[in-house]
């Protein structure tokens, strides 16, 4: 490798790492650009592991394109979506599994890991951050090849509502990868920011922008703030207002229902006939995959996505799968067809939007948003910017590849911290209250959602016992009232405090949240002089058992408003999904066969049921059992949806 060029030493590359694509980008005097080497410049996120007795620990891994379309052939050691496994335990994953396609064990705390499984029977596990970071490794690789000198510290995005933990791993991946990460940036305020608007001239007043991500596996919207900076030479500043998203919703979900749509058909042809669904039992619509091995789901996967991608050009698109000797599936997939299958997921990502509005409604005060940036691969799909325009009421910018903006955007931030680019100033937003546990198992809120970091916050508290010579201070996330409902972030003490009766001991507590959204927590009992402190979410820089420590104490502490978030999520779709294919059902429901029409009303009262009781009470729901329920409607509709469309063909009204 060459020595550095001086003035490029310190550049800081930006590096969208994708649940689908990863991307690394720098900003240097040509302005922001994508690097690329060898030909690549978007690189799949997956990772496949092969045995290499001459490696260190006995592996090496294949990452990008060759992983990805190798994918059918070594699906039990080809891993990619890893990002949803990123700091999360296997409980909170379970959803996800069963379109990974690989084994997923516990690891340390309750931690989901991948097992990778090699021909011999041999296997080995890995952690989310060891497959991240051979994907930050490579990209590291990428940007040296494209710049010829050595890149050492990166802006890497991550989705808006990662939590802390998820972030942390994030962080760890860079570490793990020799990267210094210097800033995790939310991926919408990248993507605002690639757009240069902070910088465009004539900007003279405030304006109100709305970034749409949907990419492969995550759905976010923010709405953000511009407030120009006036005179000559002044910063222009982002703000986060408001964001929504469901981390479980992407161009994913829209293969799986393509996926779900042929291995039904498919099934249908093996059992000798035309696609009749009567042949079906009853209650085979449940796991309409699992007739199929992992390498023809995958395969079918494939098939799903390249149709999908087509219909964002073309009107039609047909496919043939060989499933056996002379056995043959062919199928012409309509825009029309697709775009009823993606209209419900697609509605969705408009209530979030809608969330997202609401969210921000005091700071708009009555105002719409003024722009709309679209983000992510899914956003190519014609329905998306269709139905995002007419939600909004505003054309979305699409001059940007939405593939490359939120790359492009964190290397203007990259730019902006290492001196290279003049500009705007990031406040991104905290996405849940911080708090402190009081006495009664009550939590005082310092810092509330939605605040935009960096954030300060103080208050005063004392004793309720006399004699007190030590405080325990308990730091929690959520927004119950409640610790137990909270996530307890971490916990220290505050000791040597002189004996004085009950409410005499003056404590001050403050919150300090940077703008990495890193947590500093400090104590002071002002009579005594005595301090203590704990910082939540590690700058770059720790040890490694540092960062152990604090990422075993976050892993072993309670989630529960993030499961709270999922069964709200949950119910939130499936009321829409049940008033869609109720309606469906209500118009078209006597043209199933007995058998269908009995196990779609079942299913129907099953999630309507599960939805009525998590409105009582979240808690009285499992969310696996939950979001079971609803893809089992989801699967067990596909035959309604169908007569449906072809009756819309025919002309029937709708
Ligand atoms: P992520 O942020 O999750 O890594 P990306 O922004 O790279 O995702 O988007 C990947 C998703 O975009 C995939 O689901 C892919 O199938 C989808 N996609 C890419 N191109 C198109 C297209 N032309 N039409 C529809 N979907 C597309
Ligand atoms: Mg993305």
């Amino acid at each position: 490798m060459s020595a550095p060029e001086p003035g490029t030493r310190g550049a800081i590359v930006g590096i969208d790492l994708g649940t689908t694509n990863s991307l690394v980008a720098v900003y240097d005097e040509q302005g922001p650009r994508v690097l690329e080497a060898d030909g690549v410049s978007i690189l799949p996120s997956v990772v496949r592991y092969e045995q290499s007795p001459s490696s260190p620990g006995g592996v090496r891994t294949v990452v990008g394109v060759d992983a990805k379309d190798r994918a059918v052939e070594f699906p039990s050691r080809t891993l990619s979506s890893v990002k949803r496994l990123m700091g999360r335990s296997l409980s909170d994953a379970r959803s996800d599994l069963d379109f990974l396609g690989y084994e997923v064990v516990e690891g340390t705390h309750g931690q989901a890991r991948a097992r990778v499984v090699f021909e011999d029977g041999s296997s080995r596990e890995v952690t989310p951050q060891e497959v991240s970071g051979v994907i930050l490794r490579t990209l590291k690789g990428l940007a040296e090849s494209a710049l010829g000198h050595e890149v050492g510290r990166a802006v890497v995005t991550v989705p808006a509502y990662f939590d802390d933990a998820q972030r942390q791993a994030t962080r760890d991946a860079g570490r793990l990868a020799g990267l210094d990460v210097v800033r995790i940036v939310n991926e919408p305020t990248a993507a605002a920011l690639a757009y240069g608007i902070g910088a465009r001239a004539g900007a003279d007043s405030t304006e109100t922008i709305a970034v749409y991500d949907l990419g492969g596996g995550t759905f976010d919207v923010s709405i953000l703030r511009l407030t120009p900076g006036g005179g000559e030479g002044e910063t222009s500043f982002f703000q986060v207002l408001s964001t929504a998203g469901d981390t479980r919703l992407g161009g994913d979900d829209l293969d799986h229902l393509l996926v779900s749509m042929f291995a039904r058909e498919i099934r249908a042809l093996m059992a000798g006939g035309e696609a009749d669904s009567s042949r079906l039992e009853t209650g085979s619509t449940r796991n309409e995959l699992d007739a199929f091995p992992a390498s023809t789901r995958r395969a079918l996967k494939m098939f799903a996505e390249s149709v999908k991608c087509r219909l964002s050009e073309d009107e039609s698109a047909s496919v043939r799968i060989e499933i056996n000797e002379g056995l043959v599936y062919e199928r012409t997939v309509t825009r029309d067809e697709f775009e009823d299958l993606a209209a419900p997921p697609i509605e969705r990502t408009l209530a979030a939007c809608a969330r997202a509005v609401r969210d921000a409604r005091d700071q708009l005060g009555g105002a719409g948003v003024d722009a709309v940036i679209l983000v992510g691969g899914s956003t190519r799909i014609p329905l998306v910017r269709r139905r995002v325009g007419e939600f909004f009421g505003v054309e979305p910018y699409t001059a940007l590849d939405p593939d490359r903006v939120v790359a492009l955007g964190a290397a203007v931030q990259g730019g902006i911290l290492s001196g290279a680019a003049s500009g705007s100033l990031l406040l991104d937003v905290i996405p849940l209250s911080l708090g402190v546990e009081t006495s009664g198992g009550a939590v005082a809120k310092l810092i509330v959602r939605n605040s935009s970091a960096p954030a300060r916050a103080t208050e005063m508290f004392s004793t309720g016992v006399d004699g007190q010579t030590s405080i325990k201070l308990n730091i929690v996330q959520g927004e119950r009232e409640m610790v137990e409902d909270c996530r307890s972030l971490g916990e220290f003490e505050l000791s040597g405090i002189p004996p004085m009766p009950a409410g005499i001991p003056q404590l001050e507590v403050e919150f300090l949240v940077d703008t990495n959204g890193v947590l500093r927590v400090s104590a002071h009992e002002r009579r005594s002089g005595k301090r203590a402190s704990l910082q939540v979410v590690p700058n770059h820089g720790l040890t490694g058992a540092e960062v152990d420590r604090i990422e075993a104490e976050s892993f072993a502490h309670a989630r529960e408003d993030m499961t709270r978030h999922r069964v709200v999520d949950l119910i939130a779709n499936s009321s829409l999904d049940l008033k869609w294919i109720g309606e469906r059902f209500e118009r078209y429901g006597d043209r199933l066969e007995e058998a269908q029409r009995q196990d779609l009303r079942a299913r129907i009262a099953e999630l309507g049921e599960m939805v009525e009781r998590a409105r009582a009470d979240w808690r009285s729901v499992d969310p696996n059992e939950f979001h079971a329920s609803k893809e089992a409607l989801d699967l067990a509709s596909v035959r309604l949806q169908e007569i449906s469309i072809s009756e819309s063909l025919r002309g029937d009204g709708a």
